[in-house]
């Protein structure tokens, strides 16, 4: 039988939930065996396949093409994970929210450079008015909360999902 197709993706966060999967350590080992990573930062595969079975994706979505990438994971996999605060609630990411958009990039492109003169081309993806959790743009099948969630949280629910089962993620705070 075919091992379940798993793929990993960092939108807009920190890497921190990654690592927190890296801290997983030998249980890592384990996992190898029972799934496929299909795509990842670990990967070098370009393109987001198809027919993925589980999906762990950090941060939230603040920029046009993270965005369309999250619409193109929904359709391409069975099972979203939202993986960390970032992807649940926008947390960290969300503190540009109360500015515009153009005031953060003056901030951030301009007044921090030694001339003032960089901004952002049009290989950067724009900025959406505001960065927001995954669940607001598409489904999501279960969330991993925690900055960032513990790996023995994100090893509970990858090892429950590839055997068949909903992870119960409330028990495991109780
Ligand atoms: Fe980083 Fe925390 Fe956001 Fe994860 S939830 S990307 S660790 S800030």
């Amino acid at each position: 039988m075919a091992r379940p197709r798993v793929a990993t993706v960092w939108l807009e966060g920190c890497s921190g939930c990654h690592m927190s999967v890296f801290d997983m350590d030998e249980r890592l080992l384990e996992l190898a065996d029972k799934m496929d990573l299909v795509y990842s930062p670990l990967v070098d595969t370009k393109e987001y396949p198809e027919n993925v079975d589980v999906v762990l994706v950090e941060g939230g979505i603040g920029n046009e093409e993270q965005l369309h990438f999250a619409h193109t994971m929904r359709e391409r996999t069975k099972i979203f994970v939202s993986l960390g605060d970032c992807a649940i609630t926008s947390n960290i990411v969300a503190y540009r929210n109360p500015f515009r958009v153009a005031d953060v990039i003056e901030r951030v492109f301009a007044e921090t450079t030694e001339d003032g003169s960089t901004r952002p081309g049009t290989e950067v993806p724009a900025l959406l008015p505001y960065a927001v959790p995954i669940h607001e743009i598409i489904k999501v099948d279960v969330f991993i909360p925690g900055c960032p969630p513990s790996a023995d949280l994100i090893h509970y629910v990858l090892t429950e999902l590839l055997e068949g089962r909903h992870p119960e993620i409330r028990n495991r705070f109780g």
